[in-house]
């Protein structure tokens, strides 16, 4: 259970004083909605209110704090006029400015003839010495806490800053002093604060100096949740090995069944991979591994004939894809080949019908279906299996931790296999994975060319369209797609149809549209319209992302490619170049680029690689932004930033590990302060795994 100590940190944010129920939400959108989510909400700014000079003296352009006399209003003729209030003091005269408020309000808060203490950005306006919409205006007492240096936060439409300000430094104040669960000459040699104290800080900052993540009192801080996340891994790690599973081995009958029936050999890689699988699954240990591969690397077979080591042996094995598309595409590739091997397989999606569906469970629940292929649908709670084996997981970054060992358990202590297409650089890797077993496919299956990839500015659009034209009537397989910002999913949508209408303009008859707000049905019509010929241009949004298979398409034009990460850039341009033809990809604009995203194309154009274009888009986002990118998937850090923190990963692996040998089961004094860690990072699930005493 969690330490009583915490729990204050762990409620609601309504629980801070002058946050209620609409604030509360606001609050929730940006931070989080607990009051622990605003202690990780740290300043990106300062806003220095110490400057108390007089009105002769303030300086133009700069925030100041200024004590001063109210004299006359002015209030506007017309609404659009500001109200206007003037001030002075013994050196000068100044105009406070507001615009659309309300008088009484402004009579109020600024009586004529008293005194005021204003502060805020001076300007200079017409010659007219003026502060528009002061930050504070409080009585002369005030004058004091009023000028200090304020922390500045990321925030979000409706709520203020002032507020949320207020509600920061309530949370802190709330932070429990804890005991140190750092090791004292890591401390020293890092010139760290203890926890309370650096969190004062981090939310203190003095200079701009402060605001840097290397700054002694952040760098503690991203380390406190590297440390969590590094000793959380070991500790789960070190409780599957302890947790014995079973071996499952075959004898190779359904596997060289398969084999045989595949047009192509297995590439190396894809040898080593299906290799370093059958021994763990041999293993007593149960196995977590995870196969990376880039697109087109093949990994649907390395998964099938994993999953036919599990029916030689005996169970069953499933296969859970993150879409339906994908569902069936995996369906598709495989129900031939386990028809060969004499397996039956079926699909189960959301969207069976009752009684089909029904045959499906009792036909898992009795063992007579062996393999298993479908979405999200197979981890509900009445689907069961006989005897799981095997659960694959493909593109797991899109499901949550639930869902993926959800499918897991629904075999006694069944062997796990997580695919992503998401090439991870190696420091992504160890912070988020820890060092979980993992396969890489490196190399494309033989007979594929390189795909042409070139930068085009929008403006050249007619050359563009000239040459898609010529494509078609060469019978090419085209995908157009178009950007989708979540911001206004509305607005990109309208822009995807736009030009859909624009090119079934052009090219009647010959273009389709996918994008996610289409029924699945019709969803699946315009892709099997395109994947079988129908139609042979394809405009759709991000959602053909997803591994979608259509070995005939060679062109891909991407529109505003400057508004794509790295990665997805490289998932989408590997939808072409799948088959023996020679495919390009063309990457459409709008100038002027910025130099990041000048750099990002540049990298595309150059390279295939996916773990280098992964290492370059860590590099040229900033893996903090990788981490938060909701894109990404990956599990979020708040505190640390891996682009300014790598070092500090390594030292916390080293900790963790060294913890994990000297005491086990955090016993000890230390152990017992990184147990609160543990909880402060909401790593509740891998405490209890630790024999208390
Ligand atoms: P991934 O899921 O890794 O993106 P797939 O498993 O969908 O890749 O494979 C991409 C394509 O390559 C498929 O059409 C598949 O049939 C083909 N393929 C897989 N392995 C080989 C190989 N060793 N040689 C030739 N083609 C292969
Ligand atoms: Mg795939």
């Amino acid at each position: 259970m969690r330490p009583a100590s915490l729990n204050p940190l762990f409620a609601p944010v309504t629980t801070l004083p002058g946050i209620g129920e609409r604030i509360g939400r606001l609050v929730e959108r940006l931070a989080g909605g607990r009051v622990i989510d605003l202690l990780w909400h740290l300043p990106y700014g300062l806003i220095d209110r110490r400057a108390t000079p007089t009105i002769a003296a303030a300086p133009v352009g700069q925030v100041a704090t200024i004590a001063v006399q109210v004299g006359e209003h002015l209030q506007p003729r017309t609404q659009r006029q500001p109200w206007r209030v003037r001030v002075h003091d013994a050196t000068g005269e100044m105009t406070l400015v507001f615009f659309s408020a309300r008088g009484d309000y402004l009579r109020k808060l600024l009586p004529e003839g008293e005194e005021r203490v204003v502060s805020g950005r001076v300007d200079l306006h017409l010659g007219v010495l003026q502060m528009v919409h002061p930050d504070y205006v409080v009585s002369p007492a005030q004058r004091e806490e009023l000028a200090r240096v304020e922390p500045v936060y990321g925030l979000t439409a409706g709520l203020s800053p002032k507020l949320l300000l207020k509600a920061i430094e309530a949370a802190v104040e709330r932070a429990p002093q804890l005991a140190e669960w750092h090791d004292a000459a890591l401390m020293r040699r890092e010139s760290w604060p203890a926890w309370k104290p650096g969190l004062l800080a981090a939310h203190n900052p003095g200079s701009e100096a402060d605001l840097s993540p290397l700054t002694p009192s952040r760098a503690r801080l991203a380390y406190d949740e590297l440390l969590a996340k590094q000793l959380a891994l070991l500790l789960v790690r070190r409780q599957r090995r302890a947790a014995r599973g079973r071996p499952i081995e075959g004898n190779g009958k359904l596997r060289a069944k398969v084999r045989a029936a595949l047009p192509w050999t297995l590439t190396a890689s894809q040898q080593q991979a299906t290799a370093e699988i059958e021994r763990d699954m041999a293993s007593e240990q149960r196995m977590v591994r995870l196969l990376q591969g880039d697109v087109g690397s093949g990994k649907t077979v390395v998964a099938l004939l994993a999953m036919l080591i599990a029916v030689e042996a005996g169970t069953q094995a499933a296969l859970m894809a993150p879409t339906e598309i994908l569902a069936r595409q995996h369906y598709a590739t495989m129900a031939p080949l386990a028809e060969a091997a004499g397996v039956s397989l079926v699909l189960l999606t959301g969207r069976d019908r009752a009684r089909q569906r029904a045959e499906t469970l009792a036909g898992l629940a009795d063992g007579r279906i062996q393999l298993a292929v479908g979405t999200h649908a197979l981890v509900q709670e009445d689907v069961e299996f006989q005897d799981l084996g095997l659960a694959v997981v493909d593109e797991q970054h899109r499901f949550g931790v639930h869902q993926r060992l959800g499918l897991a358990s629904k075999g006694r202590i069944a062997d796990m296999l997580v695919m992503t297409a998401t090439p991870i650089p190696r420091t992504l890797m160890l912070a988020v994975y820890g060092d979980m077993d993992s396969s890489r496919l490196t190399e494309k299956p033989a007979g594929r060319q390189p795909i042409d990839t070139r930068t085009i500015p929008l403006e050249r659009m007619e050359d563009v369209l000239a040459g898609i034209s010529r494509q078609i009537d060469q019978g090419a397989r085209i995908y157009w797609v178009c950007p989708l910002v979540e911001e206004s999913e509305v607005v990109d949508l309208a822009a995807a149809e736009d030009r859909f209408e624009h090119l079934a303009r052009l090219f009647p008859g010959k273009v389709g549209l996918v994008h996610g707000k289409l029924k699945a049905a019709e969803r699946d019509r315009a892709m099997a319209d395109f994947s079988e010929g129908r139609t042979a241009l394809l405009v759709a949004t991000t959602v053909i992302e997803v591994g979608v298979d259509v070995p005939e398409a060679t062109v891909m034009v991407i529109e505003h490619a400057e508004r794509f990460g790295l990665a997805q850039l490289h998932q989408l341009r590997g939808r072409v170049g799948r088959g023996d033809a020679k495919s390009t990809c063309l990457l459409l604009y709008a100038q002027p680029l910025s130099q990041n995203a000048r750099a990002r194309l540049a990298v595309l154009r150059e390279s295939e690689d996916g773990f280098l274009i992964a290492e370059e888009d860590l590099r040229l986002r900033g893996a903090g932004e990788m981490l938060g990118t909701r894109q990404s998937g990956l599990p979020q850090m708040r505190l640390a930033n891996l682009a300014h923190h790598s070092d500090l990963l390594q030292v916390a692996r080293d900790d963790a590990r060294l913890v994990i040998e000297s005491d086990p089961d955090l016993s000890t004094p230390r152990g017992a302060a990184l147990r609160v860690l543990l909880y402060l990072f909401e790593q509740d699930a891998t405490v209890p795994t630790i024999r208390s005493g």
